[in-house]
């Protein structure tokens, strides 16, 4: 016993270090842990819904109260217009939502994201990929060799299945305005007056041919409208503007 008291008198020098934090790392570690506890109380569910062609997890992440009306907001489903996951990760990382049982969507799209290309990793449009009067497109709207051929169709069809949202608000750029020829004009209308964005009819660029929105409004009881903001919003306006007027347009609080 003696032996080992006199060892340990000689090694404490040695491990008071590791054993006591200096103050800075400290901090940054309580700092840590209070993001992570705030984000745990803001985030009920972060689900995969698939992966994408090279493998990536395409994450919802699940706000709000459940039983309350669903709304699921997708961005960066054109891999070369990210501007708009801003808004849904400052509230992933946010204070806790009421008032809607929300699911976020911030990167589609991560492979074209990761190559900052707007066709996923097979070079195909996903917005030009889904099962209703899909047609063959080669180009700018490469279509994919058969409707909903790519694994990041087939996940959100899967996902869609599974939550059915009321509303699904779906986040591209430059086009800047919100899609007025959709199933619910009450909503877009506000949507727009919200975000302040005017209303337009985007015609899906001449080529409405399988197309998410379309899709979904065809078969499902909710509605689904494009989004689209400018092509350089400022940061200011994605990450503390945008994140409020987006929960005041679908009735929720925080
Ligand atoms: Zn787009």
């Amino acid at each position: 016993m003696k032996r080992l008291l006199a060892l340990l008198a000689l090694l404490a020098p040695l491990l008071a270090p590791l054993l006591v934090l200096p103050p800075a790392q400290a901090q940054v570690r309580a700092q840590v842990r209070a993001q992570s506890q705030a984000q745990a109380g803001t985030v009920l569910e972060t689900r995969v819904i698939g992966h994408s062609v090279q493998g990536r997890p395409i994450r919802a992440y699940h706000l709000g109260e459940p039983g309350k009306p669903v709304v699921v907001v997708i961005a960066t489903m054109h891999g070369d217009e990210t501007a708009s996951r801003r808004i849904l990760l400052s509230l992933v990382h946010g204070t806790p939502v009421r008032g809607v049982d929300l699911w976020l969507v911030p990167t589609y799209n991560p492979d074209g994201a990761a190559h900052h290309r707007r066709v996923n990793a097979h070079g195909v449009d996903l917005n030009r990929n889904y099962p209703y009067k899909w047609q063959r497109l080669t180009g700018h709207y490469n279509s994919g060799p058969r409707p909903a051929s790519e694994p990041e169709t087939k996940a959100m069809m899967a996902f869609l299945q599974q939550v059915r949202p009321l509303r699904v608000v779906s986040f591209h750029q430059p086009l800047h305005g919100i899609d007025i020829d959709t199933k619910q004009r009450a909503f877009a209308r506000r949507l727009a007056h919200f975000l302040q964005l005017p209303v337009k009819r985007f015609e899906c660029g001449g080529a409405c041919h399988g197309t998410m929105t379309m899709w979904f409004n065809h078969g499902f009881a909710g509605g689904a409208l494009t989004a689209e903001y400018g092509a350089h919003p400022s940061r200011r306006e994605m990450t503390k503007q945008a994140p409020r007027r987006l929960l005041r347009a679908i009735h929720a609080t925080r």
